[in-house]
């Protein structure tokens, strides 16, 4: 008998997607406070809100990324308070004044707008900060890190959301006490910087397993984020310490881990922002955070005990929770064309650790695994049965699904 030949479809799939190009190197920046009057920071004041946005994403990126920030003075653009959520009308107004005075705005990555808060002709109720593309408009927000929070937007980066549970759980989209993506001032999370391209690729947790995560505000040898896939989403687990961005923070915030979900990516103003969920400590005990001796638990998927903090780094013992079995998959009927047989199928969403892999028989001939829900094999003409068992990444396996079909 021939032996059966594989063609394995899932290769790409089981690698996961390309990884975004990492936002390094320098970024030419240009801070522009637009006024109709009034004037409320110094020349100096805008030089200190530049110089602080490129130290904390210096520090942030390791180093890898340099914003150099040239600044205006203040420029006379309006002859009255303009619409404070124009970005564009005022992006344009902008660029009429400074050509006058002959600076190139085009000629920047990024073009950072300062504009008064106008608390009479503004409708919205307290100073900003948007972000379209790459023009950033900050109206009355003078702060570095509001700056280093646009800049952030315009990497691709979410907001540090936080989930709060009493009863009900509620979703706070700017809830993350720490993070500076929020509307605090401390460092990027690891999945923020992941995203950037600034942190090595995090250590997934796959078997149980006693790990150490390190503080991730400077370089370190150690891991310094850990991530678990469930079918609820990546789980990043990180510590921080009081370095670098972090340097201020105290108290039970550089005792623990945070642990976040990844959430999906959302469309915004020409951006696609993937955002993140703090879950850790969910009814606000300890500023989210989970402390040595104390437990995170994904109900039905995993658990995570907190071991100790030794140093700058945290050690975590982790294992499954997940005991169910993933649903029987229903194959669909196999199409051979020029010897090729297509195989596919369709398996109910698994909860708890979420799918891991298929794995498929031929005439009861183990003949590969994949993660995606199609296979292509060769086979010989005449009768044959597939069988597909699904397992997750617990480890439970499902009732093995078989179908007969002929290859003509
Ligand atoms: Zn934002």
């Amino acid at each position: 008998m021939r032996r059966l030949v594989l063609a394995l479809v899932a290769a790409a799939a089981l690698a996961g997607p390309p990884a975004a190009p990492a936002i390094e190197g320098q970024l030419r920046t240009v801070l522009i406070p637009v006024t109709w009057g009034p004037q409320p920071l110094t020349d100096a004041q805008v030089r200190g809100l530049a110089d602080g946005a490129a130290s904390f994403l210096h520090t942030a990126s390791f180093g890898r990324l340099t914003v150099v920030t040239d600044t205006t003075p203040w420029l006379h653009a309006f002859d009255a308070p303009p619409t404070c959520t124009n970005i564009r009308s005022i992006r344009d107004a902008a660029g009429a004044a400074a050509s006058a005075t002959g600076i190139d705005l085009p000629g920047y990555n990024r073009r950072v707008y300062l504009l008064p808060y106008d608390v009479a002709s503004c409708q919205l109720l307290g100073t900003f900060a948007l972000t379209v593309g790459r023009d950033i408009l900050v109206v009355g927000r003078f702060r570095a890190e509001t700056i280093a929070h646009e800049l952030g937007h315009s990497f691709g980066l979410g907001h540090a959301r936080r989930e709060l549970c009493t009863s009900t759980c509620t979703l706070d989209e700017y809830g993350d006490p720490r993070d500076a993506m929020a509307n605090a001032a401390g460092d990027f999370n690891p999945l923020e910087k992941s995203l950037a391209g600034w942190l090595p690729a995090p250590t997934p947790l796959a078997e149980a397993g006693d790990f150490v995560v390190d503080q991730f505000e400077v370089p370190s040898t150690l891991p310094q984020a850990l991530v678990v896939s469930t079918a609820a989403g990546e789980y990043w687990i990180d510590h921080r310490e009081p370095l670098g961005n972090d340097a201020a923070l105290t108290g039970p915030a550089v005792d623990g881990i945070e642990v976040r979900l990844r959430a999906e990516p959302v469309l915004s103003a020409a951006l696609t922002l993937t955002p993140s969920t703090l879950v850790s400590d969910r009814q606000d005990r300890t500023a989210g955070v989970v402390l040595p001796g104390a437990s995170f638990v994904a109900p039905g998927a995993f658990q995570l005990d907190v071991l100790d903090h030794v140093d700058t780094h945290v050690g975590i013992r982790f294992r499954w929770l997940d005991r169910t079995a993933p649903r029987q998959v229903q194959i669909a009927r196999p199409r051979a064309t020029r010897g090729i047989v297509h195989l596919s199928w369709r398996a109910s969403p698994d909860s708890g650790s979420g799918v891991f892999r298929y794995e498929v028989s031929l005439d009861g001939r183990r003949t590969g695994s994949t993660s995606a829900k199609a296979l292509d094999v060769t086979t010989r003409t005449g009768p044959h049965v597939v069988a597909i068992v699904a397992v997750d990444r617990a480890g439970n396996r499902s009732r093995s699904a078989s179908r007969r079909f002929i290859v003509g």
